[in-house]
């Protein structure tokens, strides 16, 4: 078999990652990718967009975490596609768990019940992802240099060009929490979702922010409306989630078991912190970022910008279907 060429200096070399250049970036920021081994090339795809689109002008760094250890392959091709340092770190076994006061007996029967009525419904594995990106990934060491995160997955695509810094967006305008895309949430996997949530809010009424966005995701009966940012695209403050506030409602709702008895999403609970913690100037729309994430999209309605900028067609945007919620939000 051919040997890959991958020695540090040859990458050093390559067209990304010339080793003479240094780069100041006004924010401590980086990309936060949770991903298997497997899915290598689906990233490889993801990354080479980025890059082109945004970062091969930035050279933001790179933080990659799994589960289990990444193979020396995996990380070679990483650093061949990326312009940005890359760093590699394993998730410890406590955050990628059922915690042991979880009743496994109802979990197993919870998971078998919701089977295939619900995507991932019998998916133990699912659940622990879930968890981790709702309570685990902004603890992890490698992420203690930075105040911002990008979160990225394999597969997504980014359909325009990014003609200005979203970190430094953030930053410069006190923005804690940005989005691309909102929808619905699947009823059956949030069943005591907003039970636990006013529950929470009954306990700890000091951290409700006093402009929040609970009438976003309110229904006219009291309900929760399902409404949730799609979180697999985030820029955000790592400090939102490393806060009292957001650590004491991640503690609340793992203690309740929900995230093994039923299947709730890092989505809806990143947004109903959001929707309590923050007040509505602090979270911000990203309506420039071509996003794409099956099967939904974001891509960019202005005309001019749409034109000069992206390959993706404006009346696809997620923003025109009736399940998005992100046209109930602007009129907040
Ligand atoms: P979906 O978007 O809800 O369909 O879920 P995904 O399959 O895209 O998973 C969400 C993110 O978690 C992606 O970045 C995946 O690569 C990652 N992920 C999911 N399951 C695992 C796992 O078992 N191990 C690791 N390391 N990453 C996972
Ligand atoms: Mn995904």
């Amino acid at each position: 078999a051919r040997m890959l060429a991958y020695t540090p200096a040859q990458i050093r070399e390559s067209r990304l990652k010339p080793a003479n250049i240094e780069i100041k970036h006004p924010v401590r920021a980086a990309y936060v990718i949770l991903v298997r081994n497997s899915e290598l090339h689906e990233l490889r795809a993801t990354i080479r967009q980025l890059e082109d689109q945004f970062n091969a002008r930035h050279r933001y760094p790179y933080v990659f975490l799994n589960n289990k250890p990444f193979t020396e392959e995996f990380k070679r091709a990483m650093e061949w596609v990326t312009s940005g340092d890359c760093h590699f770190g394993l998730v410890p076994y406590e955050h990628w768990s059922m915690p042991p006061w979880v009743d496994r007996v109802r979990a197993k029967w919870a998971m078998a019940m919701l089977g295939s009525k619900v995507p991932y419904g019998d998916s133990e594995s699912y659940r622990k992802m879930c968890r981790y990106e709702s309570g685990f990934f902004f603890r992890h060491p490698l992420l203690d240099d930075y105040d911002y995160y990008w979160r990225v997955e394999p597969g997504v695509e980014f359909s325009c060009e990014i003609t200005h810094d979203p970190f430094k967006y953030m930053a410069d305008n006190k923005k804690t929490y940005g989005f691309t895309i909102s929808l619905r949430e699947i009823p059956l996997t949030v069943k005591t979702l907003w039970k636990t949530t006013n529950a929470f809010r009954a306990s700890y009424p000091e951290y409700i922010a006093p402009n929040n966005m609970l009438s976003w995701i309110t229904a006219s009966n009291g309900d929760y409306n399902l409404c949730h940012f799609w979180s697999n695209f985030e820029i955000a403050s790592l400090d939102f989630f490393r806060s009292p506030q957001y650590t004491a409602y991640f503690d609340f709702l793992d203690r309740a078991g929900g995230f093994f008895l039923e299947r709730w999403g890092d989505a809806p609970v990143h947004t109903l912190a959001a929707a309590m913690f923050l007040n509505k100037t602090q979270v911000h729309f990203f309506d420039n970022i071509g996003y794409y994430h099956r099967p939904f999209q974001n891509c960019p309605t202005d005309p001019q910008f749409n034109m000069q900028h992206c390959f993706c067609n404006p009346n696809r945007s997620m923003i025109h279907n009736e399940d998005s919620c992100t046209n109930a939000w602007l009129q907040l």
